[in-house]
């Protein structure tokens, strides 16, 4: 998108650890920005526990306003407090800004603790739709009324007797739309072309789930089949069930490809190079992400993003860490990663490999936060706050 040299980036320092890690990533991307020549006006706004105390209120207009009128924003963690009637802040975020797509690119940097035998092969990005399928809220509780007349309609209007066991029972529904299907495979598909990647996996259960994920798999293959010229997007046909070896594919075309949920799981891990992007509905996009991200050294490290209807929000993937936070020790490097996806959807890719250059050089010289640290032979237990300067001195050297 088009940005000018000093944009407003409005940042959101979050909850718990955000309290640390918030201001760790600020001070870490002001200094990628200014060593390529670039200057960044934040806008401090708040959410969640310092909304409380400061507007009495979760959830500021001001603060979904900026991020609206600004079209690209970083935050911290919220925390969601147990017990009923409290709604998610960050999913209230993505619903209300329509950000359809969580994005986590999942890369190895080295000297991170990794249980995988070559982590360095691991390179990926998942495409997660956010806003449907079993995680829509739209379920009836056991034993009410609702979820009895739910059963009723279900067994005897639409004929699936016999199939639900006899007493109380919760019921959910599924939904998977065209719209939301189609608008989070383009999303992948873009990223693709605009990132020089080869393939966007879709991944899926529609063998099982014929009419939901199977269906999500068909409008997706749709969307490269119909939508792009051939030479660029190459949609490859029955690759759910043959091997794709022997299919000519046009030089530089990105591949669309369906591979089955399960199956998927297995491969991200003994494969790990033959995938780049993956594209798929939410439940899948939560587990698959995760495991991924465990790969490559966990939540301390894992960065992400939601985008959607031309804005970004940037978000580690991680929580509040409650026990962690104000204590200058929780590991900045999620959430400062996430900015660099921020630097890359405004364009910035030197600011953006300046930051990856210099975290991986600070980490690999053993400097790190403790979380990394009680997995390392050798290594040197920083604070955040010390960690954070490391990196920012690293940047100055390198730039
Ligand atoms: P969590 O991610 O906060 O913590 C899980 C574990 O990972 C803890 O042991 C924690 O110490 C460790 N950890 C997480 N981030 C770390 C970091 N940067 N450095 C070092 N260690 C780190 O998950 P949780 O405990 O399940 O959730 C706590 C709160 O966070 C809850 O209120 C939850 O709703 C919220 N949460 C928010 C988001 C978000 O804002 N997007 C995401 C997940 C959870």
């Amino acid at each position: 998108i088009e940005v000018p040299d000093n944009p407003i980036i409005p940042i959101i320092h979050g909850d718990g650890i955000g309290k640390d890690v918030g201001p760790a990533a600020q001070k870490v991307l002001e200094a990628a920005a200014e060593a390529t020549g670039r200057e960044i006006s934040w806008m401090r706004v708040y959410a969640g526990e310092s909304a409380r105390e400061k507007y009495d209120e979760n959830l500021p207009d001001e603060t979904v306003d900026a991020i609206r009128e600004h079209r690209v924003a970083i935050k911290g963690p919220l925390t969601t407090p147990v017990g009923a009637g409290f709604r998610s802040l960050n999913v209230a975020l993505r619903q209300t800004l329509d950000l359809y797509a969580n994005v986590r690119p999942t890369y190895y940097l080295d000297g991170v603790p990794s249980p995988m035998k070559a982590p360095e092969k691991m390179d990926m990005v998942t495409f997660r739709e956010n806003t449907e399928d079993v995680y829509a809220g739209i379920e009836w509780k056991a034993g009410t009324d609702e979820s009895e007349q739910v059963r009723d309609f279900v067994e005897d209007e639409m004929d699936f007797d016999g199939i639900m066991h006899e007493g109380d029972i919760g019921l959910g529904l599924k939904p998977i739309s065209e719209k939301g299907s189609k608008r989070l495979v383009r999303e992948a598909i873009d990223y693709a072309i605009e990132n020089d990647r080869d393939k966007v996996t879709l991944v899926h259960k529609g063998n099982i789930m014929k009419f939901t994920e199977g269906q999500f798999g068909d409008w997706g293959m749709e969307v490269a089949d119909e939508e792009y010229p051939d030479e660029e997007v190459f949609a490859a046909p029955d690759s759910l069930w043959e091997t794709q070896d022997e299919v000519d594919i046009p030089e530089d075309a990105v591949m669309v490809e369906e591979r089955l949920a399960d199956a998927m799981l297995q491969w991200m891990q003994l494969r790990t190079d033959e995938f780049d992007i993956l594209a798929m509905p939410n439940l899948n996009g939560d587990y698959l992400s995760d495991s991924a991200g465990a790969q490559i050294g966990g939540l301390g490290i894992a960065p992400g993003g939601n985008f959607g209807t031309g804005r970004m929000l940037a978000e580690p993937v991680h929580g509040s860490a409650p026990k962690r936070a104000g204590q200058d020790m929780a590991n900045p490097t999620a959430m400062i990663l996430s900015g660099r996806l921020m630097f890359d959807y405004l364009g910035w890719d030197d600011a953006s490999d300046l930051i990856r250059d210099a975290v991986e050089e600070t980490i690999s010289s053993g400097k790190v936060t403790y979380d990394l640290e009680r997995q390392l032979e050798d290594a040197e237990k920083l604070a955040t706050s010390e960690y954070t300067d490391e990196i920012v001195d690293t940047i100055e050297q390198l730039s």
